[in-house]
Parts: C-alpha cells; structure tokens; sequence
C-alpha cells in the first residue's frame, strides 16, 4: 500500500531531498533572493532567521512599543510570538467558517472592544486570500496600518486582481517547513514604505546547529516515512527531535539578527520563480469534518497520515496554546473551525488523494459549505 503523509517534509519526495542536501550556495544568492523580492513586492527586501523574525522587525519599524495589533484569530503561535517579542499586543480577530479569515464584520467587533489598535497583519489564512477592498477600507477608515504575512499566500492574487504582498506598507514570508515558500526555514521581509523607527537588517550568519537541521531535516524525513512501512518512522522522528537534530516547527527560535543560509537563499528563488511559471499557487484545502479523531484514525487505516493539518487550536501548535490566553468567547468561528478543520496537503495530486478525498467526503458537514 501506498503511504501519502502530510509532514514529516514529504514535500521533499522523489529524491528532493538529495538536491536539498547537496545544493550549494554563494553570497550572490542572498543578493539574489533580495534583489527578486525588492523587485516582486516593490520595496526594500531584507533575508532573516524566519518568518517570527521577519514579523518582529516590521513590526518594530512601523509601530511603537504598547500598540495593539488586530491579528487572524486562527493562526499560528509563530504570530504572537513575533507580536509579544515586538512588546506589542496581540487583539485575536474572529475569522468566517468559509473563509478562515476576519470579515469587516469580526474586525469592527474587535476593533470595537480595541480601539487603541494601531495595526492589522493581513493572513490570507492556508492560501485563501482575505476581501481586500474591505479590510483596506476598514484599515483606512479607522487608521491602521497594514502589514501582509504570506506564509501560507506567496503567489496568490486577492479578487480585485492585485497580487498579496503588495498592498500593505510591509510584507513579510516565511520559508518554514510546508509554507508556500519552504526552505525548511528562513523568512523576509519587504518594507514598501518608509519606517518610524530605523531597524538594524540580519546579518549575522546562522548558528551552525540551524543551518545542519536545516540541511538534513528533508532527509531525516524521508527515512522516518520509509521506516513507517515497519512502523517505526514515528518513534524514529520523535527520536530526532529528542536529541536535536530535529526541529519542530514552532519550537525554531525567534531571532532578528541572523540570516538565513546562502543555499536556502538560493533554493527559495527557485521556488519564487517556480511559482510564476506555474501561475497555480499552493492552496491548502481544507473543509470541516465531524469526529475528525475518527477520519484521521480511517485515513491511517487506508494509509494516509494526516494528523499536521493546520491547525488543531485557534492558536497552535496545541502545546503552546494555553500560552496565548485566547479570547475563546470573542471567537466562536476559530474554535469551531479548529476542532472540525482538516485540510490537505497542497503537493499530491488530486488523483493521488482520491480514496481519502472520498472518506473524508462522507464526514464533511453539511450545513457549511
Ligand atoms: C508559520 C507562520 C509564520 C512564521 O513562520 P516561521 O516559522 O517563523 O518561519 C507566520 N505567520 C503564519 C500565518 C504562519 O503560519
């Protein structure tokens, strides 16, 4: 039987991971990636440690320490993280079942109970891009700033045609495992305006622990999915992540003084330009589920592990959840959304997917979509 996972870095299938290893890159690659990115999203590009990091510094640079800041309230602890770290406050905004992002409607709520609020990062949540000319409105009307996070929405176009990235005052990416852009890790950010505070560009090279995890974590992956077919590959990975040669995704620290590695440079270009030519940005699908513990534990049956979907709380990864004191009264959607969601991985083919797209059908509810 053939075993399709979501994780453990099976993006990096069919020998990816032997490029990943091996590819070599310069310093003209970091000028390279920079240069695309200025160019791309028409402003000033700077390369970092992650998207947090990325998120911090622009952060620092367009808002003053104490501002509120209007965030997706179905996201991932990396966004507070980045927020707290900027001596800022996060203001979780309820998001639409259909969507997964804040409407005008949820962001006038919680700007209601917020009106300090100074700033609004922009989400376009697992791809999905939010409605624009709404929250550009809103953002005018009621003075803030707007920054665009493209984690999971590199690539993709908002209705009115525009590309995401390019309407708010600062962008910034991550090339974190299984983003649209994924270099295991890294990040950018593209300041589109001049800034308040003048921030210092990363510079410093990576520790050489990030840049080795970073190298080997596609290869780590493709074993432990092999070492799956004798039931082992979980207990390899988690082995991994014991002794540090393995990174989970939210534990990958937050700082803005380092860059990322020169080869990672090189392969997020590639990726940039891949994304043009295939004009198809990565989506995640998602739909909402009842007894997902039941799909998930049917899906292992036929041979499909999807237990990373993103995302199994309103802040998540789960472990960090009680961290964030979520507002769980203020956003009834993201609970719900987060306790039903289950989305696909966005690099199989749907014909590869078939068998769990027609057991995950039968479990889907109704009454959403
Ligand atoms: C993952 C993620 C980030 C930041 O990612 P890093 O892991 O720091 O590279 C930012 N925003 C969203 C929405 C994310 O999912």
């Amino acid at each position: 039987m053939k075993h399709l996972f979501l994780g453990m870095a099976a993006n990096y299938e069919d020998g990816e991971w032997l490029r990943h290893l091996f590819t070599r890159g310069t310093r003209r690659d970091l000028a390279r990636l920079k240069e695309y990115l200025s160019k791309r999203y028409d402003g000033k590009a700077i390369l970092c440690k992650n998207g947090r990091s990325a998120l911090t510094l622009m952060l620092e640079a367009y808002f003053e320490p104490g501002d509120s800041i209007l965030v997706n309230g179905f996201t991932c602890y990396a966004v507070y993280e980045a927020i707290k770290a900027a001596k800022m406050k996060p203001v979780f905004v309820d998001v639409s079942k259909d969507t997964l992002n804040f409407t005008t409607e949820t962001l006038n709520e919680a700007f209601s109970n917020s009106s300090s609020a100074r700033g609004i990062i922009i989400q376009n949540t697992l791809g999905n891009p939010v409605d624009i000319l709404a929250v550009e409105e809103f953002a005018k009307r009621n003075n803030l700033t707007i920054i665009e996070d493209l984690a999971h929405s590199a690539g993709v176009r908002y209705p009115d045609g525009r590309e995401a990235g390019t309407v708010g005052v600062a962008t910034i990416c991550s090339f974190g495992k299984e983003k649209s852009i994924d270099t295991i890790s890294g990040g950018a950010a593209i300041m589109r305006r001049p800034c308040k505070h003048a921030i210092k560009a990363p510079s410093k090279v990576p520790k050489p622990s990030d840049h080795l995890r970073a190298r080997f974590y596609p290869m780590f992956g493709a074993t432990s999915r092999m070492l799956s077919y004798i039931k082992i590959g979980g207990a390899f990975m988690r082995l991994l992540v014991k002794i540090h040669w393995v990174e989970r995704s939210a534990d990958n620290k937050l700082d803005t003084t380092r860059r990322p590695s020169k080869f990672q440079a090189k392969l997020a270009l590639e990726q940039f330009e891949k994304l043009r030519r295939h004009g198809e940005p990565p989506i995640r699908e998602f739909c909402l589920v009842e007894n997902r513990t039941t799909l998930l534990k049917e899906l292992r049956k036929k041979g499909y592990f999807f237990d990373g979907f993103w995302y199994e709380k309103p802040v998540s990864p789960a472990r960090y959840y009680q961290k964030v004191h979520f507002p769980e009264e203020a956003c009834p959607n993201a609970m719900f959304v987060a306790e039903h969601i289950i989305n696909l991985p966005n690099y199989y083919t749907r014909r590869d997917l078939r068998p769990a797209l027609k057991l995950i059908k039968t479990y889907k509810m109704e009454a959403i979509k």
